[in-house]
């Protein structure tokens, strides 16, 4: 048995805490709840926008909840207390993982109802992000009632690359629910398509406001792309403003998750969603043809080298991407990355706000930033990289570029 009589136990005792937890970080007041009965489980989706997603999910519910987790989320020591305390479902990101679906599948035989984000990152503009067309595979295979949880107002409480939490509404319900004999009669495009429209959010687009002294903090592991000198740069952060290291351009993001220039004049963007989408534009449209490939794209300093399994650093050094590899060049050792690459398994994700991951099929790093660094531009490069040799019919507007 997956399930256990502990976790059940450990979730009411654990319970008034997380409430509390979430109402102190968060601002989450727990609403009505929905009632679950044993034996009648259901599959409940969410999009994606805070850390404690999963506890706003968890204290919306009268029973235990299952939900699956990234094996790289959290530490080996927090991933054992959690195998014993609520037994989450772990899968390796970007990997097929046949181990966790007959997981997820015990579990509702056994009667416990699951929750799932099914864009597996949490987002980083504002807006839902990419699902994945194999959720339609998964809710198939379980043939039980699915439920849109939705999550309002998590982007401008805590988004993904801020340093700090803000004050602000937060709203959770259920959307919608689709019965099994509903979803059965429609075909896989149409059923994703009503899985996206679900979940799909666009935080901006809500008018709430949200309030903090460092509002603009930590954007800089967001932007890298700068409207003005157009080229792949740093940015710096404070208080509520965000400057270009090269050209000096800056901006202040306001309460209304919007820009404007420092003189109150409207901003190349409009808001953070504006501005990502000109980013991957920008890598959808970056050729490496002709590039000399031992001149570094980009580079940054001072990034930690970690193995993944058994969690231990390796070596400290340089990340340098060029046109045809990714290189991590340490005092003690280097580790090169081909994007030319046959091997299918090698893929990057981000894990929290900047830390890379890459599993090969021998080897999965973590390469952890210990300054200010934006790694999301390696991953998009990375991905835009393996399009261009692996991906015959890709356009821009389809191009996956790991988030
Ligand atoms: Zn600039």
């Amino acid at each position: 048995m997956w399930t256990k009589t502990r976790h059940k136990v450990i979730t009411v005792l654990g319970r008034p805490i997380i409430a509390m937890l979430c109402k102190i970080r968060c601002h989450f007041k727990v609403g009505e709840k929905i009632r679950l009965t044993k034996g009648q489980p259901r599959l409940f989706l969410s999009n994606h926008s805070t850390a404690y997603d999963q506890f706003f999910m968890a204290l919306s519910v009268n029973r235990p909840l299952y939900y699956m987790v990234s094996s790289v989320a959290f530490t080996p020591f927090v991933s054992k207390l959690l195998r014993f305390a609520v037994a989450p479902v772990e899968r390796v990101k970007g990997k097929p993982d046949s181990v966790c679906i007959r997981n997820t599948y015990k579990i509702i035989k056994e009667g416990e109802s699951f929750w799932i984000a099914p864009e597996g990152n949490r987002t980083l503009d504002g807006i839902t992000g990419y699902i994945s067309p194999s959720i339609v595979k998964l809710i198939r295979l379980l043939k039980i009632p699915v439920s849109f949880f939705v999550i309002e107002g998590g982007y401008g409480i805590q988004p993904r690359w801020a340093n700090s939490v803000r004050k602000g509404k937060i709203k959770c319900y259920v959307k919608n629910t689709i019965d099994y004999e509903e979803y059965s009669k429609l075909s896989d495009d149409e059923f994703y398509s009503i899985i996206c429209d679900n979940l799909y959010i666009k935080e901006q687009s809500l008018g709430n406001k949200y309030y903090s002294s460092k509002l603009a903090e930590g954007m800089e592991k967001f932007a890298y792309v700068c409207p003005h000198c157009n080229k792949i740069t740093s940015f710096s952060t404070k208080g509520d403003v965000i400057s270009c290291d090269i050209c000096g351009l800056s901006a202040r993001y306001l309460p209304d998750m919007t820009f404007q220039t420092l003189d109150g004049n409207p901003f190349a963007f409009k808001d953070t969603a504006e501005w990502y989408a000109f980013q991957r534009e920008y890598v959808h449209n970056y050729s490496f043809l002709g590039l000399d490939v031992n001149t570094p794209l980009f580079y940054d300093d001072e990034i930690i080298l970690l193995n993944n399994v058994p969690r231990r650093k390796l070596d400290k050094g340089t990340l340098i991407f060029y046109p045809n590899r990714m290189e991590f060049v340490g005092k003690k050792q280097s580790v090169v990355f081909d994007l030319d690459s046959t091997d299918s398994l090698c893929c990057t994700t981000i894990r929290a706000r900047d830390v890379l991951t890459i599993h090969c099929s021998r080897e999965s790093y973590l390469l952890k930033p210990s300054k200010k660094v934006n790694t999301f531009k390696y991953l998009h490069m990375f991905y835009h990289a393996k399009n261009l040799l692996n991906c015959v019919n890709c356009t821009a507007k389809n191009e996956f570029l790991g988030i």
